[in-house]
């Protein structure tokens, strides 16, 4: 399937690592000017070392104000890509709060508020637009020591729902992705112990985790026309994990 996004500008958070990154490299290549955000100037630097036509933002998403300012110039997006997110593993009985409002400000609220600057504009511009927020397999299947993660990610796919709902009315769609493991950083994190890892794709149908490349491939089809009646929707990307 071809899908080419020649003439849109789009915007990815937490492009400076694993999915995001390689959303936003994906984006670029098929025509998209590109604004990429993290928080490390680090990873930016040699995001553009290797795509010299992304814009890079540096800014922590878990700052509102923060946020407002650094992304007040932007200019218009018609693509967004609410990516960024921190996975804190702790029991439940050992969750504290300072990691609880970190995760909620990260995966929840930024998401929430980055989607407000960008959506005003498609609503004012008329343009409509596609959003995705990257959501997990987690937002609707319990792991254990994921209960602010998993509580994040329930919290995404309901709010997902809600601007779908509320944006449609502007040609806006809004919809999620929700991956099985795959091994970036943050997958690393959790999975990276072997018989942890077997106990988690003996539960996957395809039998293993999934790839950037295959989360990547869904945000391109979700962003794009191809998918231009679909709104609302939380797309496994799992390989058949949430069905059993
Ligand atoms: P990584 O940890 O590899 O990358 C996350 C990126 O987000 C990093 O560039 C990170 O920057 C950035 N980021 C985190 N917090 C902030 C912040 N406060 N402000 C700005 N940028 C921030 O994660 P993945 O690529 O694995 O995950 C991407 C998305 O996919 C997340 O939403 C995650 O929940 C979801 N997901 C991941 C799965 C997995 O197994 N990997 C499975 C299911 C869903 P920095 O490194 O500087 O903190």
């Amino acid at each position: 399937m071809e899908i080419s996004f020649a003439g849109k500008r789009a915007l990815v958070t937490g492009a400076g690592k694993g999915i995001g990154r390689a959303t936003a490299l994906a984006l670029a290549r098929c025509g998209a000017k590109v604004t990429a955000v993290t928080r490390t100037q680090a990873d930016l630097d040699t995001l553009v070392h290797e795509c010299a036509s992304i814009a890079p933002v540096c800014v922590d998403l878990a700052d509102w104000g923060a946020t407002e300012a650094a992304l007040q110039d932007v200019g218009p997006i018609d693509l967004l890509v609410n990516n960024a997110a921190c996975a804190n593993l702790q029991p439940f009985l050992e969750v504290t709060p300072d990691k609880f409002d970190q995760a909620f400000s990260v995966n929840v609220k930024a998401a929430l508020h980055v989607s407000q600057i960008v959506a005003r504009g498609m609503k004012a511009r008329g343009s409509g637009g596609s959003i995705v927020n990257v959501s997990s397999q987690a937002s609707q299947c319990a792991l254990r020591d994921h209960a602010v993660y998993c509580a994040t990610k329930g919290a995404l796919d309901m709010l997902t729902k809600v601007m779908a709902l509320e944006l449609g009315p502007y040609q806006i769609r809004v919809n999620c992705v929700n991956p099985t493991v795959v091994m970036t950083e943050m997958g690393r994190l959790g999975w990276s112990d072997p018989e942890k890892a077997r106990t988690m794709t003996s539960r996957i149908p395809l039998g293993h985790f999934a790839e950037v490349e295959d989360v990547v491939n869904s945000i391109l089809f979700l962003l794009s026309d191809k998918s231009q009646m679909t709104s609302g929707v939380t797309l496994p990307v799992d390989g058949g994990f949430l069905a059993c």
